[in-house]
């Protein structure tokens, strides 16, 4: 691809450049990947409401000329998101029960988590919120109001997580805003971000966001999401680091998938890695069952063998909790030999 000749170049743009820039047709993907449609699995064709977008800071990553890479197994669409598989449905985590108020997810003690934005920087195939009615729920400016209302008036609530989607895809305008409009609710102790954008798109990780993450007068706490060491590269790297030396706990969240990082020492890797750039590894997530990622689903069985091998070859403090969603449950499920 000649437009991708020079990532030099393309790096040198801004965030929002280069998310513009991003592919979202996957015959380009393949042409810069080196790639013969006629390699890949049967494509998801048609149209569809769940679109390819890859940053070429994902994809950059990826290993040309690999029809299994698992960082593009990560977003190609394929016809196996079309299957109808018992139990994977479109609202598998229980989220729209637990609407309390327009954007405002309150499903936890102390914590509610913002829908702040319907968009990523990436689409993942097997998001969990692929079939989330975004435009119902995500805030706009008067339901912001009320949010923050909803959050003053119940003091057990000493934490907001900004998601999505991506609440870094915010400009820094929105943000700056928002974060002082949550700096005067005197009950919240801690903002924390759910954000891929580190990984996905490490220059959103600009020093002005520095700045008003730093002096949101909140303890702030990132939690990012990588599945495979071939995610990290310098550009990553340097973001981890800017975000650890301005105060920011960074912690990571990995979704344990088939073909992408079903494999110990990949996952220990993983884990090693993070750490070498200042994360703590938090939470690995069993597959939500949601329609069209079947294909991604790692049996619960063999889910606790890979934590057995982490268990056994790294130090406590680098095995993420292997955790599962349950609807209408008052907290993530720990997976265990019991449960
Ligand atoms: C995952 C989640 C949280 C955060 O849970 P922790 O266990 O504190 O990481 C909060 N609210 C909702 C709705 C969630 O899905």
């Amino acid at each position: 691809m000649t437009e991708y000749a020079d990532e030099t170049a393309h790096f040198a743009q801004n965030w929002q450049q280069q998310l513009s820039g991003a592919f979202t047709r996957t015959e380009d993907l393949c042409a810069y990947l080196q790639l013969p449609p006629g390699q890949l699995p049967a494509a998801l064709t048609g149209p569809q409401s769940f679109a390819l977008r890859v940053p070429l800071s994902f994809a950059a990553s990826m290993e040309k000329g690999n029809p299994h890479d698992p960082l593009l197994r990560q977003v190609l669409p394929i016809a196996d998101e079309l299957l109808a598989v018992p139990g994977f449905t479109t609202d598998p985590v229980g989220d729209l029960p637990a609407l309390a108020e327009i954007g405002v997810l309150h499903k936890y003690h102390g914590r509610v988590l913002l829908i702040n934005t319907g968009t990523c920087a990436i689409n993942c195939r097997y998001c969990f919120r692929r079939n989330f009615p975004y435009a119902d729920v995500q805030l706009g400016k008067q339901k912001q109001q009320a949010a923050l209302a909803y959050i003053a008036a119940d003091p057990s609530i000493s934490e907001v997580i900004l998601s999505g989607g991506d609440p870094l895809l915010l400009n820094d305008t929105q943000l700056a805003a928002l974060c002082r409009q949550l700096s005067q609710i005197e009950t919240v102790k801690r903002i924390r971000i759910h954000s891929r954008l580190p990984i996905v798109l490490p220059a959103r990780i600009t020093d002005t966001l520095l700045d008003i993450l730093a002096n949101s007068g909140k303890t702030l706490v990132l939690v990012v999401h990588c599945n495979h060491p071939n995610e990290l590269n310098p550009r990553t790297a340097a973001a981890l680091h800017r975000l650890k030396h301005h105060g920011i706990t960074v912690f990571n969240q990995a979704v344990l998938l088939k073909g992408v990082n079903d494999n110990a020492a990949v996952l220990c890797q993983l884990s090693e890695d993070l750490f070498s750039l200042g994360v703590i590894p938090y939470y690995l997530h069993l597959l939500d069952k949601v329609h069209g990622a079947a294909h991604f689903e790692v049996g619960k069985a063999e889910a606790l063998q890979l934590l057995h091998a982490l268990q056994t070859a790294l130090p406590g403090y680098l095995v993420p909790k292997l955790v599962t969603e349950q609807a209408g449950a008052a907290f993530k499920q720990y997976v265990s030999e019991l449960g």
